[in-house]
């Protein structure tokens, strides 16, 4: 059966897409591996290996994934180096007090700016929705060393913001935009939770939308497309919303150019952890570390995030006991400068974080492939 519109993928993209066409009764098929995507449960109770806090700010994120516990900033322990470390509340942070609020005042002007560009992107392209704004289109382009430089703010963020980012981007802030930087540093000042996705319940309010599968080839028609699934199914479409992974998206569509994405490795942990890392529940480290995160869960348990494989846990951990490890090789598109269309022509639509980072942004650009649907009655 021929249908109007056919979702590749389970992901935030995806899911956000299928639940705006669901509202509008329009008819839909969602054909994913799994869903959920990157955001992703071990096995183990809630313990989330992947995408793991949404801000106050990520309205429509909010629909997908469930609050599960509010993050506190001030339960954080910034490590320079072996010997250098200091909490949320210090001596050293009182002494950064001048930088951090010249920070934080430019901070709240660039979410003015975003709040609003995100509020454009749900109706038009981002490319459009950043053209109407020279303030965001700049920092598009930017790299967030130059911006830190321009704004003479150095210090606090070596000491403090460098690390939030590190720990949201797993990357170094002198190779990510200014426009990623402060999209995540906003988690410095908005409330931040982590989260919960219940797959059963997406899967059960998807209900017959849903079909479990891979595809693997894509082919334009004269009135449409024909997907093809590893299965040998074929499913066709009006119009496609490709919502993949951007890795996979080019491979699918044969794309040029598209960001680079960064490798995170992430370790969960029964641990005795050093005395220097059991005061906080989160201990965040500088780029230049191999470790970018230990993140102390409700069981006690703990999350270790790091950019290498095979990390010596033991210069964190004076006990380890494993208990899952997630290799994401392609876990965040923060690289690079490449745009991803989201149009790619009449009826072929891309959504994912291919020119955003985070929960949001994905969100918003599914629902943005929806609503183009909607409008285009065909
Ligand atoms: C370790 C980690 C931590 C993160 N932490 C946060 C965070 O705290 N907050 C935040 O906002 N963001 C975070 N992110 C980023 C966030 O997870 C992503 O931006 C977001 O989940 C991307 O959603 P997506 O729908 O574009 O892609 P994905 O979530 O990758 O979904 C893609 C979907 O496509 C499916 N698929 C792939 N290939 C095919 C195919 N050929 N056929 C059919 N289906 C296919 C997959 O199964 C998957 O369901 C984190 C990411 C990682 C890796």
């Amino acid at each position: 059966m021929k249908r109007k519109t056919i979702i590749v993928g389970g992901g935030m993209a995806a899911m956000s897409c299928a639940l705006r066409l669901m509202e509008r009764g329009e008819d839909f098929l969602l054909v994913t591996e799994v869903l959920g995507g990157r955001v992703m449960y071990s096995s183990h109770e809630d313990v989330n290996y992947g995408a793991y806090f949404v801000m106050s700010n990520y309205r429509h994120a909010k629909n997908i994934v469930e609050k599960n516990g509010r993050i506190n900033p001030l339960d954080a322990c910034f490590h320079n180096n072996e010997r250098e470390r200091f909490s949320t509340l210090s001596w050293h942070t009182l002494a950064s007090l001048p930088q951090f609020l010249k920070f934080l005042s430019a901070l709240l002007e660039f979410r003015k700016h975003y709040e609003a560009y995100k509020q454009r992107c749900l109706e038009n392209p981002q490319k459009e929705a950043l053209a109407d704004d020279p303030y965001l289109k700049r920092l598009f382009h930017l790299p967030a060393g130059d911006f830190i430089k321009e704004k003479k703010f150095e210090k606090v963020t070596a000491d403090y913001v460098s690390k939030f980012a590190y720990a949201c981007t797993g990357a170094d802030i002198n190779t990510i935009t200014t426009m990623d930087f402060l999209n995540v540093s906003l988690g410095l000042v908005l409330p931040i939770h982590q989260i919960k996705f219940d797959s059963e319940a997406m899967a059960a309010k998807l209900g017959d939308h849903l079909v479990f599968d891979t595809i693997t080839d894509i082919v334009k028609g004269t009135d449409g497309y024909t997907l093809t699934g590893s299965t040998g199914t074929t499913f066709e479409a009006k119009n496609i919303v490709v919502a993949t992974p951007a890795a996979v998206t080019q491979k699918l569509l044969n794309l040029s150019e598209i960001r680079e994405a960064c490798r995170i490795y992430v370790y969960h942990v029964a641990a005795t952890l050093k005395p220097e890392f059991r005061k906080r529940g989160l201990n965040l480290f500088p780029a230049t570390s191999e470790f970018i995160l230990i993140a102390k869960q409700k069981d006690g348990t703990y999350l270790i995030y790091s950019r290498e494989n095979d990390v010596n846990l033991s210069k964190l951990c004076l006990k380890c006991e494993m208990i899952g490890y997630k290799d994401w090789d392609k876990a965040m598109y923060v690289y690079g400068r490449a745009y991803m269309e989201q149009e790619l022509e009449k009826g072929l639509y891309i959504a994912g974080d291919h020119n955003g980072l985070g929960l949001e942004p994905t969100s918003i650009s599914g629902i943005y492939a929806a609503n183009k649907i909607i409008q285009s009655n065909c």
